[in-house]
């Protein structure tokens, strides 16, 4: 029997519904926000993807360490393979690291021999450079396949979403960096940042390691907290 054209146009924008959106339950449940302890607990956690790099990560790394904050980074592979003691100096600091992959092409058209390939060399080169295993993953642009979710977990990766992305990569200014991230924050949101560029390794993510210092300070005034996640 042939579908109705309004189920198949209901069964492709499920299926662009969970090739596209990041949160999307359709290829596998991701992680969507950060579990809170109760409706008063002001919990975020702060991501950062596509690093490291070697001039915006140290200076995240010191406005969070000065501030006693933990995030999570998302490192890319090919990254990693370039500045390990930087993925060693984010372990050593208490943060979280979660996989990236290795190459940051979009997965949701990659064959399964290519994702798990690229999830592989990902988890290799950020264990090689601090003997952390990952046990997060967030695809490229949030892209994912029904595979993608699976190979990750296969992997020993939860895989992670997002609440708030503020296009920090598009370099929109410092200010306008931190007034979208501490005006779109709710507790228990996943906060997006770049400290690096997936598409090139010295790109500028300078404008987010400048803000990062004024987003963590206000949201702290506005009584959050900030938190790793539990991948369990
Ligand atoms: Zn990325």
């Amino acid at each position: 029997m042939m579908l109705g054209l309004s189920a198949a146009a209901a069964l492709a924008g499920a299926a662009a519904h969970g090739a596209f959106h990041r949160n999307s339950p359709i290829f596998g449940r991701p992680i969507t926000r950060l579990r809170t302890s109760g409706p008063a607990d002001r919990a975020v956690a702060l991501t950062f993807d596509d690093g490291p790099n070697p001039d915006a990560t140290p200076l995240i790394l010191d406005a969070l360490g000065a501030r006693g904050v933990r995030a999570t980074f998302f490192i890319l592979g090919r990254h990693a393979e370039r500045w390990p003691e930087l993925v060693k100096r984010v372990a050593d600091e208490g943060h979280a690291i979660g996989n990236h992959g290795y190459y940051h092409r979009k997965l949701h058209l990659k064959s399964p021999a290519y994702v798990r390939n690229d999830l592989t060399l990902g988890t290799e080169m950020i264990e090689r450079a601090s003997g952390v295993h990952p046990r997060l993953f967030r695809a490229p642009h949030g892209f994912r396949s029904p595979w993608v979710t699976s190979i990750a977990r296969s992997l020993g990766q939860r895989t992670v979403g997002w609440s708030l992305g503020v296009w920090d990569s598009d370099r929109p200014g410092v200010e306008v960096i931190a007034d979208r991230t501490v005006e779109g924050a709710h507790p228990g949101s996943i906060l997006l940042l770049h400290d690096g560029d997936g598409y090139d390794a010295a790109g500028d993510r300078m404008q987010t390691a400048r803000a990062v210092p004024l987003i963590v300070d206000r949201l702290l005034a506005k009584d959050y907290r900030f938190d790793l996640f539990d991948p369990a």
